[in-house]
Parts: C-alpha cells; structure tokens; sequence
C-alpha cells in the first residue's frame, strides 16, 4: 500500500510531533511541524507570537508554577477583569473566567498549587478579559499562501440562550453576518497574513489548518486562541460552503507540498449549519452504547458521526456528542429547516441537542 497524504485529525499528535515522522520517510502531510504546532499547545508561545508580531490580542502575563505569589499580585493590581488559561493543552477546559478577584486568586490557586489541570498549568496566562461576538476563522496555508474560508460561530454552551455549562461545540453557522467584508480583511490584513509571515520568519512555517478564534471587540478582531487543525463543529458546516468543484484532496496535498496558490479554493453562496446530537447527561457523565436509529435523511443533510460505533453490527453512542448534523441551503432559515427536519428523523436514548442553533445571527436580521 502507498500512502499519499497523511491528515493528523488531534491536536496532540500534531504537538507531539506526528508530521516529522511521516516526512522523514517522505510521506506528504497536511498538518505543522512538532514547533509550529506550539501554536495551539503552549498558550504562552501563541501569546509571545503575537506581542512580537504585533497580531491584536488581549493584554496578558504569563507566570510559571512557582510565581503564585506574582500572579495573585497582579490579578489584584491589574486594571482589567481577568482570564486565566492553563498554558498548555487540557482538552478546552483549561480557561477560567473568575468574576471576582478573590475568585481569581483561588483560580490560580487551583491551576498552580492544586494542579487542577495537571502540566498545562505549569505556566498560567493571566489576560485581559475581551467582549463582543465570537466567531472562528479557519484558513488554509503551505507556509506561504493562506486562505480563509467564511467566519463561523459556534455554540459552546449545552443550553438554550447560552446557558450552563460549557462543551466542545453544540453547533455552528456560516458565513456569520457579524463578520462583514470589512472584519474579514482586517482578520486577513491584521491576523492571518501577518500569522503566517512570522511563523515563516521565525523558522517554524505553518502548513496545514490554522484554525483563530477571534472576539470582536469595539476596538477590532482580537485573537483569543489559535487551534492548529480542523475543529468541530466548524469544520462540518464549512465543509458543507465549499464549492463543488473544489477537490479537497487535492487543496490539502497542495498545501503540504507548498504549492497553495495552485489550487483553487471557492465557497458557495448561502449557509451552512451543523446541530449536535449529544448523549443525555453530557458535558457531565453520560452511558454509551445506546442503539442509535436514522431515519430517511433528504439528500441535502449530511450526517457526520462523532461519537459513534458498530457494535455486533449495529450502530451505537459511544461519545458525549454523538453525531452533527449539517445542511447548506441559499437561506439560514432553509439550512435550518432542512437541519432540524433530519434532527426529528435520528433517535437515541437521551438524545440531546439545541433548537436555537444560529439565534444570533436571527435575531440581529430582525433588527
Ligand atoms: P477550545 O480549544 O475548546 O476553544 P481552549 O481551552 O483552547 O478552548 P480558549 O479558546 O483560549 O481555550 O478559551 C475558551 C473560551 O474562553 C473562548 O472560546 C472564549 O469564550 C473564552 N475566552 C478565552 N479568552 C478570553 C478572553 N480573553 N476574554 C473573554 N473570553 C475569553
């Protein structure tokens, strides 16, 4: 068997790094070196990438495991309310957002003392913390040519209205109408272009998908995270936007082999959104191995299965989200409608999933 491309799916292989084993032996792969991949695993590296090249993003200090003391100082003498991240990867739960600074001191108690999130925390990020509407830009690059793909939101509360708990993703929209035109050349002009050039500049170029996440703020796209891969459930509904004469295959390839600009990356108009089934119980403990039963799906919905299997031939949960269903339609309100009219025809016990995917982007039509 010959292998063509590899695509690292995790984050942790990426920065353990999976690439140089693959292109010692000369197999492309679509995805960063072990040191450009420190982009997404060590908080503290993103941030001084971005003070040293000047890429807009929330104030901050980074405290290793030994500086409680300097840390507490500086959450009670700060002029901004605070964020604490674990610096390296805790599985997006290492962030957070105290709301007093009694709250702050115990969280950094908690990160550096307790070691709530084990090594990640060996370095804390104490930043500024930033408001407005978030959304993810997710772009292509070879380590010279980057492309984005349309701004997505995503839903990262298990409930309705934004309420409870935090989780993975319970669901995504694109474009998202609060990135205009304007937003987007600046996330280009100010973020992806200068992101890309300085990672070149400082020996580690970035090849594979650079996934931001930016809060737009009163004063402009700020970055509040890079992710150094496909993330969910962005990805399934940007899947959904591409054009049907773009051969993913062949984009990745060309990104691996440096030749980005070869290739042709187009979206379609309208919308695409992605609804997540999860198991009952989730983002908390939840059973697996509940049969899982789909009905007729129109052939504009595609199912994307996360945490499933085949169990003695039939299918199974076997994750707290469990399947995304996605749809792409010229409007919002059809994509939804297509989107939840395939939601009703999938059942499993406990099934669980949110009815007010893209309430956002609705609601600011209507005004
Ligand atoms: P994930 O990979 O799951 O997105 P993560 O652990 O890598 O999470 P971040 O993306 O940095 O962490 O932060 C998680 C969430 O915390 C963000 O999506 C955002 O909602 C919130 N957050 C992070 N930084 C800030 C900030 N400076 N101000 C306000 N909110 C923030």
């Amino acid at each position: 068997m010959s292998i063509g491309l590899v695509l690292p799916g995790p984050e942790e292989p990426l920065v353990l790094g999976v690439e140089k084993c693959f292109r010692k032996v000369g197999i492309p792969v679509f995805g960063p070196s072990e040191l450009a991949a420190q982009m997404e695993g060590s908080k503290a590296f993103s941030k001084d990438f971005m003070a040293r090249h000047a890429i807009p993003t929330a104030k901050f200090r980074t405290f290793s495991s030994s500086e409680v003391a300097e840390a507490i100082d500086h959450v009670r003498t700060c002029d901004y309310r605070v964020v604490l991240k674990a610096s390296g990867l805790a599985g997006g739960k290492g962030v957070l957002i105290p709301e007093t600074t009694d709250e702050a001191a115990e969280g950094l108690r908690q990160i550096m003392e307790a070691k709530v999130f084990g090594a990640a925390g060996e370095q804390v990020v104490v930043e500024e913390l930033l408001e407005g509407p978030e959304i993810s830009v997710l772009a292509f690059s070879d380590g010279y040519t980057v492309v984005p793909l349309p701004a997505a939101q995503d839903h990262k509360r298990i409930g309705e209205g934004d309420t409870g708990l935090n989780t993975g993703g319970m669901g995504a929209y694109a474009p998202a109408p609060v990135a205009t035109p304007d937003i987007m050349e600046r996330i280009m002009k100010e973020t992806l272009r200068p992101t890309i050039d300085g990672m070149r500049k400082d020996g580690s170029p970035f090849v594979g998908l650079l996934f931001v996440g930016f809060m737009l703020t009163e004063s402009g796209p700020k970055v509040l995270e890079y992710n150094v891969r496909f993330g969910d459930p962005e990805t399934e509904t940007l899947m959904l936007l591409l054009s049907d004469d773009v051969d993913l295959a062949a984009v990745l390839l060309a990104c691996a082999e440096r030749r980005l600009d070869s290739v042709q990356i187009s979206t379609r108009p309208g919308f695409a959104v992605s609804v997540i089934l999860v198991s009952g119980g989730y983002p908390g403990s939840y059973p697996k191995g509940k049969r899982i039963e789909i009905g007729e799906i129109p052939s504009d919905v595609v199912v994307f299965h996360c945490g499933t299997t085949l169990k003695e031939n039939e299918l199974v949960t076997s994750g707290g989200r469990v399947i995304a269903v996605t749809a792409a339609a010229p409007t919002l309100e059809e994509a939804l409608a297509s989107v939840y009219a395939a939601v009703d025809k999938i059942s499993f016990e406990g099934k669980g999933y949110r009815r007010d995917i893209a309430h956002r982007a609705l609601a600011a039509a209507k005004t």
